[in-house]
C-alpha cells in the first residue's frame, strides 16, 4: 500500500510543484494532492487504498465516468492494432463526421492532442483568415497556455497587454485585449477574433448573461471578426451540440476538448469551411501534429459519442438540478451564505451572497471557506475540485444515491466550517 505524503515528498523531489499540471496541487486549498490508483464510475481510490465520490472526472472528460467498459474495450481493441502510424485512419473521418454531425457550424474539423492546441491554433487561423492581430478575451476564461491567450485574467477593466505569466513577452500578448466576461465588448475593425467560453467554467461555473452571446455575434459579424466559442468544456457536456445549440449562437469557429478524447488526449477545433481551409496543407496557415488523431485517442471519442444520447444529456441535467438545489439547502441551513449555479449538467461553488458574474466577483467570493469545506468534504470521501475556480463534473455513473449522500455530507462539512 503506498502513501500520498511519501509519495508527494519524491514527486516534489523530481516533479516541479509534484505535480504535472498546477490545478492538481492543493495550492489553493491546503496540503498535498492523494495519489490515484484507480478509478471506476464515479469513485477513485488513493493509494493508500481510500475511496472518494470523485467530481473531478479528469477535469471533465469523463462524462461516461472513469473506466467506461465501452471506452476500456475500444481502447484495448485499438492498441492491439498499433498505438500511432503517422498516416491517417478511418477513425479519424468517422470522429470528424461525428463532431459535424453534432456541432453544425463545425463544417470543417481538425484533430489536435490538447485543448490548447485547438485555441492557439483557431487564434492564429483567425489572424490568417482576417489578416488582423488584435485578439480580444474575457478575464477569467481560461483557453490553455498558448502565451498569446495568458494575458491577465484578474482585471476588470480592459487591459492592454499584460503577461499572465513570467516568460511570456510582453510583445506576445500586446495585441491581446482582456475585457470583463458578460459584457460585450466594443470590437474595433482591427479585431481578428473575440474567443469566449460561451459557459466560463474556469472562474468556478459563471453562466452567460441574457444576450451576451448573441450581442458577441453581432458585434463580431459588424467588424468583420471571427467569434471562436472555447467549448474545451461544454462541447458535448452541455448536450451534444455544446452551449451554441443551447444559447443557439453560431461560432465561426470552435475548440472542443475533454469529453470528445474520453480520457485520452484528443481535441478538435472546427467551424466554417472557407476559413478551415487556410489549413495546411491546402491554405497558408500552419498547424500540425505527430500524434493528432491519436488511434487510441480516436476510439474512446467514438465510443464515447456513441454513449451519449438524449436521454443520457436529460440525465445529466435533471440530476445536476438536484444536487445543486440539495447543496444549496444544506449550506445555507448551516448558515452560509452560497451560490450554486447549475448550467446543464455542469455545478459550481461559491460561497457568497450575491450571484457571481464575471471574474471580479468570482474572485470576490470566500476562497478560505472553500478550502475549509474542501477538506471537510475530502475527508468524508468526497473529491471536489481542489479550487473554488473549478466547475464539478458529474458524471453519468453517479448514481442518485451517491449525489444524496453527497448532499447529506455536505451539510455536515457545512456545520463543521460554519
Ligand atoms: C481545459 C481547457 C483548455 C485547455 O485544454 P488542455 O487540454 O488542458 O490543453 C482550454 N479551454 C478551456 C475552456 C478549458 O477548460
Amino acid at each position: 500500500m503506498g502513501d500520498n505524503s511519501e509519495l508527494f515528498k519524491r514527486a516534489s523531489e523530481v516533479i516541479p510543484g509534484g505535480v504535472d499540471s498546477p490545478v492538481r496541487a492543493f495550492g489553493s486549498v491546503g496540503g498535498h494532492p492523494y495519489f490515484v490508483a484507480r478509478a471506476e464510475g464515479c469513485y477513485v481510490w488513493d493509494v493508500e487504498g481510500r475511496r472518494y465520490v470523485d467530481y473531478v472526472q479528469s477535469w471533465g472528460a469523463s462524462i461516461l465516468g472513469h473506466a467506461d467498459r465501452r471506452v476500456i474495450e475500444a481502447v484495448r481493441s485499438a492498441a492491439g492494432d498499433g498505438t500511432s502510424y503517422g498516416a491517417p485512419t478511418e477513425r479519424e473521418v468517422l470522429l470528424a463526421e461525428a463532431i459535424r454531425e453534432r456541432v453544425p457550424s463545425c463544417q470543417k474539423v481538425r484533430l489536435v492532442n490538447s485543448g490548447t492546441e485547438a485555441t492557439m491554433t483557431a487564434v492564429r487561423l483567425a489572424r490568417g483568415a482576417t489578416g488582423r492581430d488584435r485578439v480580444i478575451k474575457f478575464a477569467g476564461c481560461y483557453h490553455g497556455h498558448a502565451d498569446a491567450l495568458l494575458a491577465a485574467g484578474g482585471s476588470g477593466i480592459a487591459t492592454l497587454g499584460l503577461p499572465g505569466s513570467a516568460g511570456v513577452p510582453a510583445s506576445a500578448v500586446a495585441d491581446t485585449v482582456v475585457v470583463p466576461y458578460n459584457v460585450v465588448p466594443d470590437v474595433a475593425e482591427d479585431v481578428a477574433c473575440v474567443i469566449v467560453e460561451p459557459v466560463a467554467a474556469n472562474m468556478g461555473l459563471v453562466p452567460p448573461a441574457p444576450g451576451f452571446l448573441e450581442g458577441l455575434r453581432d458585434a463580431c459579424d459588424q467588424a468583420g471578426a471571427l467569434l471562436i466559442f472555447d467549448e474545451v468544456i461544454t462541447g458535448f457536456r452541455v448536450g451534444s451540440g455544446g452551449a451554441q445549440a443551447m444559447f443557439g449562437v453560431r461560432p465561426d469557429l470552435s475548440c472542443l476538448g475533454k469529453v470528445i478524447g474520453g480520457g485520452l488526449p484528443l481535441a478538435a477545433f472546427g467551424g466554417r469551411a472557407d476559413v478551415m481551409d487556410l489549413l495546411a496543407p491546402d491554405g497558408p496557415v500552419y498547424q500540425a501534429g505527430t500524434l493528432s488523431g491519436n488511434p487510441l485517442a480516436t476510439a474512446a471519442g467514438l465510443a464515447v459519442l456513441a454513449a451519449l444520447d438524449d436521454g443520457a444529456y436529460r440525465m445529466l441535467a435533471g440530476r445536476a438540478e438536484e444536487l445543486g438545489a440539495w447543496l444549496t439547502d444544506v449550506i445555507t441551513e448551516a448558515g452560509l451564505a452560497v451560490q450554486v449555479p447549475v448550467v446543464g449538467p455542469l455545478l459550481g461553488v461559491f460561497f457568497s451572497e450575491a450571484p457571481v458574474t464575471d471574474y471580479d466577483s468570482a474572485k470576490a467570493a470566500d476562497g478560505d471557506r472553500y478550502a475549509r469545506f474542501f477538506h471537510q468534504m475530502l475527508d468524508r470521501g468526497i473529491a471536489l475540485p481542489p479550487s473554488p475556480f473549478e466547475a464539478l463534473f458529474p458524471s453519468l455513473a453517479h448514481p442518485k444515491d451517491e449525489l444524496e449522500r453527497t448532499a447529506d455530507l455536505a451539510a455536515a462539512a457545512a456545520r463543521a466550517i460554519a
